[in-house]
């Protein structure tokens, strides 16, 4: 995603927030059937079926209809993408919507002349209904077949062409490495490396609280509150923007290093991770502390493994977790007597000693693909010649309906 700094007017502003506006109705009226049809076990509607309602639903709402269609449409296709992710495990539920929090919509079927170059610095982005609105043109402009425009939370607009990241060829050498997710070490490498992935600093941690208490105290509407909002936007914004970019050099940086990058499957990681206390592991005093720390891991985890399967497309393997910490990457003796802390292994058969981390991230490296059928979590892992597609369709097909 290429992200520019866009610049609507305030008549172009009001336009957008109303595009915003119809994508968030129609997303979270999607949200709305979607929860009632799974609660009563109900097949859930597709698609085409939301695009038929759609259609029903601008016939009786003169304010429906006087948006953009690609603009709702654009929102219910986003559902199903969302819906499908979720059930493959590879992201959250879809949820509710929220003014002022969710403020974007997309646009597709963009024709080469939607995007021109107005002058060195700035160009300008076709717009349905709302016309061309100037953005600043601070790099290259790969113009795609779609974009998203967003309204980020402290009250910038953005707009983002989406473009796939070009891939990143291997070294071409067999490497292959394992990763292992943890919270001392964000990612540990199976060659020891350990990276940290840059969290809120403390000094930060302490202006949203007081940001907070300021917006809890602040009128209804006030001037104030709008202000202190928009400050705790801007913090919020700093702080994504720190971790993206950190994902993006580190992906980069793996997809060139190693031909085979191997990596939890998350659709099982997720149930064995509170049994292996890694995340859900805090002490008293850092509980809260860790909380937020854990949630930021696990967006950024999905994030990092999304952005390595673009970058090194059909190179990334999804292995089963279990008893990746337990496990003797040397002799396969398997024991929870072998974690004797958070940071240290130590076989109790061959006598094996190393950080635990390192450890698990080896076992991944040697791990066993899953497989459609999930694989088995017994037995000694088997190392097989990757089996690339098999493993990918495998993974990326929703395991039920
Ligand atoms: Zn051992």
């Amino acid at each position: 995603m290429a992200r520019y700094r866009l610049y609507p007017t305030s008549a172009e502003e009001h336009a957008l927030l109303e595009h915003c506006a119809h994508a968030r109705f129609v997303w979270n009226l999607a949200v709305e059937q979607h929860r009632r049809s799974t609660e009563g076990q109900r097949r859930t509607q597709g698609f085409g079926e939301h695009c038929r309602q759609l259609t029903e639903a601008r016939a009786e709402s003169a304010w429906l209809a006087s948006g953009s269609c690609t603009v709702q449409q654009q929102a219910l296709k986003d559902f199903a993408v969302c819906t499908a992710a979720w059930r493959s495990g590879r992201s959250g539920r879809p949820s509710w919507r929220k003014r002022g929090r969710h403020e974007s919509f997309r646009i597709v079927a963009v024709r080469p002349d939607h995007v021109r170059r107005t002058s060195r610095r700035f160009g300008s982005v076709f717009v349905p209904k709302v016309g061309h609105v100037r953005f600043r043109w601070s790099r290259p402009v790969r113009v795609a077949k779609s974009f998203r425009i967003k309204q980020e939370s402290d009250g910038r607009w953005y707009v983002a062409f989406a473009t796939v990241p070009a891939s990143v060829p291997g070294p071409g050498n067999g490497a292959v490495v394992g990763l292992d997710r943890g919270v001392v070490s964000s990612v540990t490498l199976s060659t020891g490396e350990m990276y940290r992935c840059p969290m809120p600093r403390s000094a930060d941690i302490t202006r949203r609280r007081r940001l907070q208490r300021r917006l809890a105290r602040a009128e209804r509407g006030s001037n104030r509150r709008q202000r202190t909002k928009r400050a705790l936007g801007r913090l919020t914004v700093r702080e994504v923007d720190r971790r993206r970019d950190w994902i993006e050099k580190l992906s980069t940086e793996l997809a060139r290093r190693f031909d085979l990058i191997r990596v939890e499957d998350l659709r099982i990681g997720n149930m064995v991770r509170s049994a292996r206390g890694t995340i859900d592991h805090p002490s008293r005093g850092s509980r809260c502390k860790a909380r937020l720390d854990g949630r930021i891991l696990s967006n950024g985890w999905g994030l990092l493994v999304r952005r390595l399967e673009d970058k090194a497309a059909g190179r990334v393997e999804r292995v089963h977790p279990a008893f990746t910490s337990q496990r003797c990457s040397v002799c396969s003796y398997r024991s929870s007597e072998n974690r004797k802390s958070q940071a240290v292994f130590l076989c109790g058969r061959c006598g094996h000693r190393a950080n635990a981390d390192v450890n698990a991230a080896r076992n991944i490296a040697a791990g066993r693909v899953v497989t459609a059928r999930g694989g088995g979590p017994t037995g000694p892992p088997v190392n097989r010649e990757p089996r690339h597609s098999a493993s990918l369709v495998a993974v990326s097909e929703p395991s039920h309906r």
